[in-house]
């Protein structure tokens, strides 16, 4: 049975077409993933199932049914009681989700309330939900607010409410990227498996089409507003015939097999502001078989194989995309000598509060007695689940906390207590490349005064015109147009932001980059164009590099080392190959584990029956 069937639907934007012609069809027990990276417009079609477009935006034309009633035109108060009975929504962010002034008792009997069930009834109903959910102990969580539990627990939360109604469509936004490997493996199988019992229809939106493989029945892919590849989930991805997606899959490191250079696409994705001047294929300024014919009109889904389409005039399918001979990853050399970082038996404690009789609760060990050596041109993983300790290390390197224990040296300069001179001694060989680069960089400067920001610190007496060619010679070193030098940080894109953020670290010419989860936010072909520039940057200045990350297949990308890290101590260490390849212990085997394994047909939790 049809649960939600979308007709030639196409939502504008002062008359420009920000999502074309989209049609498909979503049956009950089915799971549909919308596959493409920010500005695709996968997220709009939630929004239009939710009559919650932004300002300006309207359903220029087509329709999008659910269960025969047409989700644009239906009256508000049907529309209202499908929303709250029949369909159900999976958020983003689960933390913003719930409201943290109302226990998630509260909350989720608002919610039953809202549903039509009867108070006496409700408790029980809580329970046995967040029960099924895996949860434990349900009955103390109740009386718990979302900040007192993790990112994960409120996700397993919202997903217990959104299957609370039994409803015959759940639309899940993208449900498990603000989640780190583990988690994110455990909330797919259980809403995989609720789906499964229920017999629901899910929309699953995402950015990643490995995990959308795993997941998904059938699979969408979405670039600039137009579905660019469409068919079963195993088939297109066995089979991706379309340059963009093919672009995705070599995007994405393995995390096994041999590595090679990732193959990246050059730019990023048009804003809707530049869709007026592709008036043809909106990814023709990208594709690697491009021709005259693809610029002209926009071009057709054709059926390539039974119930695979692919948009395209026609080179990609009779040419292919170009394929060039993979690239081999460099062979990192490091420099004989002094290490430029060494950590000794390093510890952070953070002291417990006091309680009401002025007693001192247990504090934590962030992290215990850690031993790393970096030299110079040397690439240095540490990974680990949150909370596990990795980004208090990178706070405790930079100076930017006191150790509790331990010893550190940069250059053989004993820098453990951070003092003037200490600080001296890291600006001249360190810098930090923060996770955000939205809040890392200051909104008010421009990019070129951003970029050479660090002189300031180090007191340089470069005069304007030198600042202004150093700014220009990083900007070409990480990648970036000289055009971008007058511009502030609202007027780039999340990959250009990043490189901004680096290039800024590299002004002071560092002999070591510590990065802190500095990939996560972006996505996955902007990603695979940073980690190349990462590494052009290790073969052209030999830098070395500290890379926190919770991603193990970029880890190993990269990394010729890596550290594991739970619970502030690292449990595993050595050779990246060898460490993600025959992990020892059973933590770093289980994160391995939870990684999708790029052959969808490889068992993996959540399609595991
Ligand atoms: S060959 Fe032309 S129509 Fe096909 S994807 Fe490339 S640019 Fe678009």
């Amino acid at each position: 049975m049809e649960v939600l069937e979308a007709r030639n639907l196409s939502v504008s934007l002062v008359g420009v077409d920000v999502l074309r012609h989209i049609s498909f069809t979503l049956r009950r027990g089915r799971v549909l993933g919308l596959v493409g990276e920010s500005g695709a417009g996968k997220s709009m079609l939630g929004r239009v199932i939710a009559r919650d477009l932004p300002t300006a935006f309207k359903v220029r034309s087509g329709a999008l049914t659910f269960q025969g009633h047409d989700l644009v035109t239906i009256a508000g108060e049907k529309h209202r009681e499908l929303l709250g009975d029949s369909i159900a929504f999976i958020p983003q962010e689960p933390l913003t989700a719930l409201n943290p002034v109302l226990t998630i008792g509260q909350q989720f009997d608002e919610h039953l309330g809202r549903l039509g069930v009867p108070q006496a009834d409700r408790r029980t109903r809580m329970i046995t939900a967040l029960g099924n959910v895996l949860l434990h102990d349900p009955v103390t969580l109740l009386d718990r607010y979302s900040f007192q539990i993790s990112g994960g627990m409120c996700q397993r939360v919202l997903i217990a409410m959104a299957f609370a109604s039994e409803p015959a469509l759940i639309v899940a936004d993208e449900p498990t990227t603000a989640l780190d490997v583990s988690t994110q493996a455990h909330i797919v199988q259980i809403m995989r498996k609720m789906q499964r019992d229920h017999g629901t229809a899910l929309l699953f939106i995402t950015h990643d089409l490995r995990l959308a493989a795993h997941v998904c029945d059938d699979i969408l892919v979405l670039y600039a507003g137009d579905i660019v590849e469409r068919g079963p989930a195993r088939t297109l991805t066995a089979m991706a015939r379309h340059p963009y997606t093919l672009a995705l899959q070599a995007a994405n490191p393995p995390l096994d097999g041999p590595a090679h250079r990732l193959a990246t696409l050059p730019e990023q994705m048009p804003g809707i502001g530049a869709f007026t001047t592709l008036p043809g294929c909106r990814f023709a300024p990208r594709c690697p078989v491009a021709d005259e014919e693809c610029g002209r009109a926009v071009p057709p889904l054709r059926e390539i194989a039974p119930h695979h389409f692919v948009r395209c005039s026609g080179a990609c399918l009779t040419q292919g995309a170009k394929a060039s001979a993979p690239e081999p990853l460099p062979v990192a050399t490091t420099t004989p000598g002094v290490p430029v970082l060494v950590l000794k038996d390093v510890a952070k404690h953070y002291p417990g509060e006091r309680d009401w009789l002025g007693r001192r609760r247990p504090g934590t060990d962030a992290v215990k007695a850690i031993n790393l050596t970096v030299r110079a041109g040397e690439f240095v993983g540490i990974v680990g689940e949150s909370g596990s300790g990795k980004s208090t290390v990178a706070k405790l390197i930079m100076g930017l906390e006191p150790i509790t224990a331990g010893r550190i040296a940069i250059d053989g300069n004993d820098v453990s207590v951070n003092d003037s001179a200490a600080r001296q001694v890291r600006l001249g060989t360190l810098q930090m490349v923060f996770q955000d680069p939205q809040s890392a960089l200051n909104p008010r400067r421009p990019v070129g005064r951003l970029i050479t920001q660090s002189l300031e610190a180090a007191r340089s007496t470069a005069s304007e015109a030198d600042r202004v060619m150093r700014a220009r010679a990083l900007l070409a070193e990480t990648g970036l147009s000289a055009d971008l030098l007058q511009r502030f940080p609202s007027q780039l894109s999340g990959g250009q932001k990043q490189r901004v953020n680096i290039a800024r670290a590299l002004c002071v010419t560092p002999r070591l980059l510590v990065a802190d989860e500095i990939v996560s936010g972006l996505d996955v072909s902007v990603q695979a164009q940073i980690l190349n520039l990462l590494l052009d940057l290790r073969r052209d200045r030999g830098i070395g590099l500290v890379f926190i990350s919770h991603d193990l297949s970029v880890v190993r990308y990269l990394c010729s080392r890596v550290l594991v890290m739970q619970h502030g101590a690292v449990v595993e260490q050595g050779d990246a190959e060898a460490v993600l390849g025959r992990p020892q212990h059973p933590y770093t085997q289980s994160l391995i584990a939870a990684v999708p394994p790029e052959d969808p047909d490889r068992p993996w939790p959540c399609n595991s029956p």
